[in-house]
């Protein structure tokens, strides 16, 4: 195990943006024996995480879809089951994974229009309102809360009241792939109709899990749409197994399921606004303790999420160098992307790290520049 302070490692820390760190009790859950993908086990582990989910995502009546698969999926799950080819789609890109949103609706052949906003900053609303008028009703509008490029908590209850004022009918698409639960999110209150996140950030499970809570606006456009060119991805084919989770549609990912349970009930158990509050202070000593190292955001400090900090290299430490020689270290931290490639990292905090994981970061960081001087 890990001793605060030391090199001695049976396994390195992850501290990048996801996969995050997984408690024990998950891992002690995956190595459960296998369960069959009909039973009465599993519909009981299935019905647990679509309440908890809702409960997470701050939504009283959505319908939770849990499957197999990455973020990716989830991103094309939402937009294949809620707009057709050749109707508009509004993104708001504030960075690498909004600009995914751009080119899934593309591959899907969906008019994709994107307000592209500068790295580290906000979207402008009104911006947003004048892009949505410019032309024909969108079907849909995407936006990401956590970039985890650009390390933005995008203003989503403002931007999403801009959509409804702007265009009452429009299904509004949310990314919480970083963020959810590490940031509050209450998709009733926001009025947004998909909120979708994966398993290995916030959640504290290993990669592999999909997870899209959907309005009932979003259910009617789905209908609307009749057949879709999609069959895994096609949210109609899982409802009868959503209701009945003992129905086959496609074997589920059972063992992960287990874990997601597991992580759930922690996360339940924590309580969400002193989960919340422990990811922000978290971040708080990362940014504090690595500022002390000459490292500053990158990311305006009226932007910055609790679940990762991007952070500008100072002079004279080489990107490669420093991860390199944190790695040694036990500690793994990600590159930055896109325009910020090379210029600085970037530090996950979120699902299990707490002060202790943060701490052993900024000491390792500390060293591999020690060593390097
Ligand atoms: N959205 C965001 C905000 C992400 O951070 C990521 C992955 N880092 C994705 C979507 C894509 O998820 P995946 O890599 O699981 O496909």
């Amino acid at each position: 195990m890990w001793q605060h302070g030391s090199l001695m490692t049976t396994s390195p820390l992850l501290m990048i943006p996801g996969p995050t760190p997984v408690a024990p009790e998950v891992l002690a859950a995956l190595a459960e024996p296998v369960r069959s993908h009909t039973g009465p086990e599993n519909a009981a582990t299935m019905l647990r995480i679509q309440a908890g989910v809702r409960e997470l995502m701050g939504s009283a009546q959505a319908r939770v879809y849990c499957f197999a698969g990455s973020g990716t999926l989830a991103m094309e799950t939402a937009l294949i089951n809620h707009a057709s080819p050749g109707e508009r789609v509004i993104v708001v890109s504030h960075g690498y994974f909004g600009d995914r949103f751009t080119e899934v609706a593309r591959a899907l052949g969906m008019r994709a229009e994107t307000l592209h906003v500068e790295w580290g900053e906000h979207a402008d609303a009104a911006a947003l309102r004048e892009l949505i008028l410019a032309g024909a009703a969108p079907a849909l509008v995407c936006m990401t809360h956590v970039d985890t490029s650009s390390g933005v908590l995008a203003e989503c209850a403002a931007l999403a009241a801009t959509v409804r004022a702007a265009s009452p009918d429009a299904v509004i698409v949310v990314d919480g792939v970083c963020a959810t639960g590490g940031v509050e999110e209450t998709m009733d209150a926001w009025d947004v109709d998909v909120l979708l996140t994966g398993a290995q950030k916030a959640l504290s499970v290993p990669p592999g899990l999909v997870v899209l809570a959907v309005s009932e606006r979003a259910r009617s456009r789905r209908e609307l749409l009749g057949d879709i060119h999609a069959y895994y991805a096609d949210l109609r084919r899982w409802d009868a197994s959503v209701d009945d989770p003992r129905k086959y549609f496609s074997t589920h990912a059972v063992s992960l399921l287990r874990a997601l349970e597991v992580s759930l009930d922690g996360i339940l158990a924590e309580g969400l606004p002193a989960r919340y509050e422990r990811h922000r202070r978290v971040a708080g000593m990362v940014r504090d303790g690595m500022a002390e190292l000459g490292f500053a955001p990158l990311t305006n400090a009226a932007c910055l999420a609790p679940t990762l900090s991007v952070l500008a290299l100072p002079d004279g430490v080489d990107d490669a160098a420093l991860r390199a020689g944190m790695t040694e270290r036990g500690v793994v931290i990600a590159p930055c992307l896109g325009p910020w490639a090379g210029k600085g990292v970037r530090i996950g905090h979120m699902g299990t790290v707490t002060e202790a994981e943060a701490a052993r970061t900024i000491d390792a960081a500390a060293a591999a520049i020690a060593a390097h001087a």
